[in-house]
């Protein structure tokens, strides 16, 4: 059974502390995407820089943490933080301390003799597998130097994983950083008190992803628009022809009975009406299906420019508007421009507009609007599981015990 949220309830920010000269164990999300050793996309980066400058400017020894793709062993050079150091010294224009094991005596010898101009990093905290086992010892053995806990890696806060569980448990002083305290409080807006009409935008390639999230906003949503690939196993369960379209054959009852569920509520609930096909994904090439329905041996692709208009009003429309998941196959430009153009209405837009999901907050970055939003997601998964009522372990960990049997 899902629980309503309590956002923030019982749980202390960075700000509460005295920071002054104490270890903080800051634990971010500076996963960011690498090619060929290179950072494509600093993003988690810079969202993260608040909450690094503010502890730097109270006078913290910052240990800073966080964990890098899916590394297969300990040291793993592909997923080694290293490209992070570098970016974070250019950012931060002081030395960034690469430690090796976060268990080993290092990082104690280190704080003892830490300079002002001088903050450390942890090695990628996977390269440790008690880190996804959430492991006591691992966390023991980090909390052996943490006088401060401050978790702000919202997109890794809905996984048991040691720094974000296990260690938060066994530290006293803990609290949340300034990035996870925004992402929370504009989710619990869109729970709690969304101004109306409110929309939900949703796309991307499966129902059985969001079908969580779909029951949740259904609740609390005035209208819903489907894209995507999403929108055909939609219109299959109101009998139009896909094509050879993305279609899961086995939630098609579960859209036939969502679509009597809005219709009963009075709440409005939008599908394509007009297509780009292909007939083969890989080759770029695009035709336009002027009605619902999807001939023979075509694969919807992108939503055409009459849905681009229908969806597009839907949205003027609108006060608030949550965005999740893109209208297309948008990483080909050949079939962007559906996602593209529902990025630019919520740009023009002046409804509060909150994107979350990984693909679309990528999908609104690509479409060069990213600056227009009110909130763009940092954590997709967490962000989706939040917005279902799921209760995330990283805020759990850092509630005071008797609030938390209470909620
Ligand atoms: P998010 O990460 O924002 O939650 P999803 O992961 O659900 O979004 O969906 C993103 C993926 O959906 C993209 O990789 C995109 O290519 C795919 N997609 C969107 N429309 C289609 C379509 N018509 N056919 C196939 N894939 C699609
Ligand atoms: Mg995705």
């Amino acid at each position: 059974m899902s629980v309503s949220p309590k956002g923030l309830q019982g749980i202390k920010t960075i700000r509460d502390f005295e920071l002054a000269d104490k270890v903080v164990f800051l634990r971010l999300d500076l996963n960011v995407p690498l090619e060929g050793g290179k950072i494509t996309d600093d993003t988690r980066i810079t969202a993260s820089l608040p909450t690094i400058n503010f502890a730097l400017e109270k006078g913290a020894k910052l240990v800073i943490a966080s964990h890098l793709g899916r590394p297969k062993a300990f040291g793993d050079k592909k997923y080694s933080m290293e490209p992070v150091a570098q970016r974070l010294t250019e950012l931060l224009k002081r030395e960034v301390i690469l430690i090796e094991d976060p268990k080993s005596d290092a990082v104690k010898a280190l704080l003892m003799g830490l300079k002002k101009t001088q903050v450390i990093l942890l090695e990628n905290l996977r390269y440790e597998p008690g880190e996804t086992e959430n492991s006591e010892e691992f966390a023991h053995a980090m909390a052996s130097y943490t006088q401060i806990y401050i978790n702000d890696a919202f997109g890794a806060s809905h996984r048991a994983h040691s720094s974000i569980d296990a260690l938060p448990r066994i530290v006293k002083n803990k609290g949340i950083g300034f990035l996870i305290e925004k992402e929370i409080q504009m989710l619990d807006k869109l729970m709690t008190s969304p101004a109306r009409p409110y929309l939900a935008v949703m796309g991307g390639a499966k129902v059985s992803d969001k079908i969580d999230v779909i029951e949740k906003l259904m609740d609390i949503v005035d209208g819903i628009i489907i894209g995507g690939a999403m929108a055909y196993t939609f219109l299959k369960a109101r009998g139009l022809s896909v094509g050879k379209s993305l279609v899961e054959t086995d939630k098609v009852n579960y859209a036939k009975e969502m679509i009597a569920r809005m219709e009963a509520r009075g709440k409005s609930l939008l599908l394509p009406v007009d297509h780009l096909v292909t007939e083969d994904f890989n080759s770029g090439k695009a035709e336009l299906v002027p009605g619902e329905s999807i001939p023979e041996g075509k694969m919807g692709i992108d939503i055409g420019p009459q849905t681009i208009k229908l969806f597009s009003r839907a949205i003027q429309e609108s006060k608030t508007v949550f965005w999740n998941g893109p209208m297309g196959v948008f990483e080909n430009p050949a079939y962007a421009k559906g996602t593209f153009a529902i990025a630019q209405a919520l740009a023009e837009s002046q409804a509060t507009k909150i994107v979350g999901g990984g693909d679309s907050a990528a999908a609104a970055e690509a479409s060069g609007f990213a600056d227009k939003m009110t909130h763009i997601s940092t954590g997709g998964g967490a962000s989706l599981e939040y917005l279902q009522g799921v209760r995330l372990p990283g805020l759990e960990a850092l509630r005071p015990p008797k609030t938390s049997e209470k909620l």
